[in-house]
């Protein structure tokens, strides 16, 4: 195998700092860089983009985006014990790696990029489907990314990519593919980590559309799915019951059928529900 940069390998890094992996942090570090190389061209042609990572503990995918050609990366890390080993990557790629030391749930990393932005991350499973609720519900859209190349645990990927009929569609589904187009690019075992989870995982890549592909409002059809799938085993006329007092009157406007279930609606339907519960 060859290297992908003249760094040390990534046992030593972890040697060297005394980078014991704490579950509290999620930490299950990736140590073969050619396949954090690989993750890294997941993430599409790089060079022309800044990209913003979450999590680089030792850096072993930072490195893969800086030697696929990345512009800038920007990394948020928690634990301050990676900094000296991530320090050692800045001295190695001036000028493109950037790191804040903070919690990626408190932390506004805009300021700090130049558009087009794309997002990859090994993500702590403890965070990470907040944080990818928080990027596909931003104020406005399109978003500030282009596109979002992350790893999940696998259970978590199949519900993004997830379609109607399967028990993994849900919420997460809906807001995946309303304004995105979302696949399983790669899939992991456990001993793909240090240590190794209990898991498998996944890499998922979404892209942003520039619209969505249903008209909706965005505040109206998260609530709408969120009651829907709440009590998933209910038809959804009970299901909807505290949304609209007239529900079955707008589920039958919007062409779905009240004794229907969450589970069975595709995301069109539910765009067409959430207009009409919108409407006066
Ligand atoms: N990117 C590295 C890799 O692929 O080997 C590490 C991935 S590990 C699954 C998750 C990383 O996220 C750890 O380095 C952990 O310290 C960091 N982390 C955990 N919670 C965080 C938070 N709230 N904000 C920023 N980083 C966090």
């Amino acid at each position: 195998m060859s290297a992908i940069d003249t760094l040390p390998p990534l046992r030593d890094v972890i040697a060297t700092h005394g980078l014991s992996a704490r579950k509290s942090l999620g930490q299950n570090f990736l140590l073969d860089l050619n396949l954090t190389a690989k993750i890294a061209r997941q993430a599409g042609d790089l060079s022309a983009s800044d990209v913003l990572e979450i999590g680089p503990g030792p850096g072993g995918l930072t490195r893969g985006l800086l030697a696929e050609g990345a512009r800038k990366v920007l990394s948020i890390e928690k634990d301050r014990r990676c900094l000296p080993a991530l320090a050692e990557i800045e001295a190695a790629y001036p000028g493109r790696l950037q790191i804040i030391e903070g919690d990626a749930l408190e932390v506004d990393p805009l300021a700090h990029l130049t558009p087009p932005i794309r997002v990859a991350a090994n993500l702590p499973y403890n965070i990470g489907t907040e944080l990818l609720v928080r990027w596909l519900t931003p104020p406005a859209w399109p978003p500030f990314w282009e596109s979002l190349t992350l790893m999940f645990q696998r259970e978590v990927a199949e519900r993004i990519v997830a379609a109607p009929g399967s028990k993994t569609y849900g919420r997460l589904a809906i807001l995946a593919q309303w304004r995105a187009d979302a696949r399983i690019v790669m899939s992991l075992p456990p001993e793909a980590f240090t240590p190794p989870p209990k898991i498998s995982s996944a890499v998922v890549h979404l892209t942003a559309l520039p619209q969505p592909r249903f008209e909706a409002d965005a505040a109206v059809l998260s609530r709408v799915v969120a009651a829907a799938f709440n009590q998933r085993r209910k038809m959804l006329r009970a299901a909807l019951k505290g949304v609209a007092p007239d529900i079955e009157d707008r589920l039958i406007s919007a062409g779905l059928k009240p004794t229907d279930r969450a589970e069975q609606i595709p995301l069109e339907g539910f765009c067409a529900l959430a207009r009409a519960v919108a409407a006066p």
